[in-house]
């Protein structure tokens, strides 16, 4: 038994078996065997196929009755894959005549028959291209790394376990009990997802894909940030009683789901949610958000080749404000570049992608992309109540050129004669610290404000909030971030217009009251964090916290800010 340390992601304790994945799964290695080894090298195949089968089915039968038709026509696809002929046992031809591994062998006829698929001129069956991918990728992934295939029952739970997860891939992984990754800070895309996915995870171990192997019993503490490999059975018990624990209290929040999130002393405050996929509109709900404060539409746009069209966005919006019923639906315009690269956006060869063509920057100059996706957005203002949010503001004549181009898909929808909301405000990200010193000024042009703390901690520091060598360094409660978020806020307030917070610190209940006396009555979090922020507002009277968080914004000394800050938190302001 041994513990690696990191920093969790706070979604609680996961128990399960490690499955390590390779950084690119298609970089295999590729070797020629003895004659003698080939019926070995066949059997270890069909034992990785026969285990994907097995998955791929318990996949199905697990499928709750209201799922759509498509997964399982998707599942049936992946069934039929794993038995066409061209694939796996034209791989096993491969290996015997000419004498590969099946690594090699595999990858040789997937690479075949997907060449096949892009010749055909259907798009649909051109898709199934990347299904022919993606179940090659998960044979390969049990096949590499120790060369055996993993003897975990396949409902066994699964931590993943990666130097780093894009994105991207962290959305086909959600069935993860938890994630443990050797990069990172936690407000990485990829700590987001986890998070937003209520998957408990450790980021920043380090050296985990060295130490653990595939199938070793781990435990990860989310809270803590600990994983504990091979743990015994008092360890193992420990862990168990947490877990049971961390459920009964979960109940205890859920009491709160219909309560009103109001101060003791009665200032009704705004809990929104954030999404990143309109699916996940039903755990705002369940968790009593009053609205969505943040759509990251960005990932949409991720794991294919073809960017959405008009259409398919507008779909996706809709179903997000038809999700929340009347309540707000604040969707931002495209936020790539980063650590949120797609293949449009040109950043691989960039030497500082976060300072690049990022966010609003990155729209401005493909206006045609930046259009189809106003008009989706638009058009799905007249469904609901719906907010434009744009990224990463620096100039105000980045305002300017946004607003025009919201007027022109406008009036392209309004010479289709498509109905759009009348009015459909747009507020600002607040991201850099540029903007929160200019958020006066910008609010002469915007509608609300929205700071992303994330992104401001990140460019006010100057760490890359990905970058594990420097995420020591990662502190939201640096005097200079307090006070542009304090300026923020008050600007809003001069200015009465609204403001929120959407960043990590929103759904940080050690937060909360100092966002409260700061004057802030909108947050927006991941709906997993709602109900234990909300039970800190249930908990704060506003008008004990404004002079004592006043005194602590104008505090340089970082010793004292956490003095302070402790303060708020056992005594509410009371001194
Ligand atoms: C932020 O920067 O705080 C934010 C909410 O945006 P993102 O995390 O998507 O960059
Ligand atoms: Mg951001």
């Amino acid at each position: 038994m041994f513990a690696l340390h990191g920093t969790g992601l706070g979604g609680g304790i996961a128990i399960g078996r490690a499955r390590r994945l390779a950084m690119q799964i298609r970089d295999v290695p590729r070797y020629h065997i003895d004659a003698d080894g080939v019926e070995r090298e066949i059997e270890r195949l069909r034992d990785a196929v026969s285990i994907v089968h097995e998955e791929v089915v318990t996949l199905r039968d697990s499928l709750p009755d209201s799922a759509p038709e498509e997964a399982y026509a998707l599942i049936d696809i992946h069934l039929m894959i794993l038995a066409d002929p061209m694939l796996v046992p034209a791989a096993e031809q491969t290996i015997r005549n000419e004498l590969r591994n099946s690594e090699w062998s595999l990858i040789s006829e997937m690479e075949h028959l997907v060449a096949q698929f892009d010749d055909i001129g259907d798009a649909y069956l051109r898709e199934r291209g990347r299904d022919v991918r993606q179940v090659t990728d998960r044979i390969l992934a049990l096949l590499v790394g120790t060369g055996r295939v993993s003897t975990a029952d396949p409902g066994e739970p699964i931590v993943f376990v990666a130097d780093d997860i894009a994105p991207s891939d962290m959305l086909r992984l959600k069935h993860g009990a938890g994630f443990a990754i050797d990069m990172g800070g936690t407000t990485s895309h990829t700590a987001i997802l986890a998070r937003s996915m209520g998957v408990p995870s450790v980021v920043g171990m380090q050296c985990g894909t060295e130490l653990i192997r595939d199938d070793d019993w781990v435990v990860v503490d989310g809270d803590a940030g600990i994983m504990i490999c091979a743990p015994d059975e008092s360890v193992l018990a420990e862990y168990r009683n947490r877990q049971a624990s961390r459920e009964l209290e979960r109940a205890k929040l859920r009491r709160l789901v219909d309560v009103p999130a109001r101060t003791l002393d009665g200032t009704d405050i705004d809990l929104l949610a954030n999404i990143e996929l309109p699916d996940e509109a039903s755990l705002a709900r369940e968790n009593g958000a009053q609205g969505i404060g943040l759509f990251r539409t960005e990932f949409l746009f991720m794991n294919r080749t073809e960017l959405p069209g008009e259409d398919e966005q507008f779909e996706a919006y809709r179903a997000a404000v038809d999700a929340m019923e009347g309540q707000p639906v604040t969707i931002r315009t495209l936020d790539v570049g980063a650590d949120k690269a797609l293949p449009v956006s040109h950043q691989s060869g960039v030497a500082n992608p976060a300072l690049g063509l990022r966010a609003i920057r990155f729209c401005l100059t493909h206006p045609e992309l930046f259009l189809t996706q106003l008009r989706a957005i638009l058009r799905a203002s007249a469904h609901g109540p719906v907010r434009i949010l744009l990224p990463m503001i620096t100039h105000s004549h980045e305002i300017v050129a946004s607003r025009r181009l919201i007027d022109r898909a406008r009036d392209q929808l309004a010479s289709r004669r498509v109905p759009v909301a009348e009015r459909v405000p747009v507020g600002g990200m607040i991201e850099v610290p540029a903007a929160a010193l200019s958020a006066a000024h910008f609010l002469q042009r915007l509608d609300f404000l929205s700071i992303g703390t994330n992104d401001l901690i990140q460019y006010t520091l100057a760490i890359d909030r990905a970058d594990r060598d420097v995420s020591h360094l990662y502190d939201g409660f640096h005097p200079a971030v307090l006070r542009l978020i304090a300026g923020t806020i008050e600007a809003a307030r001069k200015a009465g217009k609204p403001v929120a917070v959407c960043g990590e610190m929103a759904g940080d209940p050690r937060a909360t009251r100092l966002l409260l006396g700061m004057g802030l009555t909108e947050l927006s979090m991941h709906p997993v964090n709602l109900l234990r922020v909300k039970r800190q507002v249930l908990l704060s009277e506003v008008g004990k916290l404004h002079g004592p968080v006043t005194r602590l914004v104008r505090l340089g000394d970082p010793e004292r800010i956490g003095t302070a800050l402790a303060r708020l938190e056992s005594t509410g302001g009371r001194s």
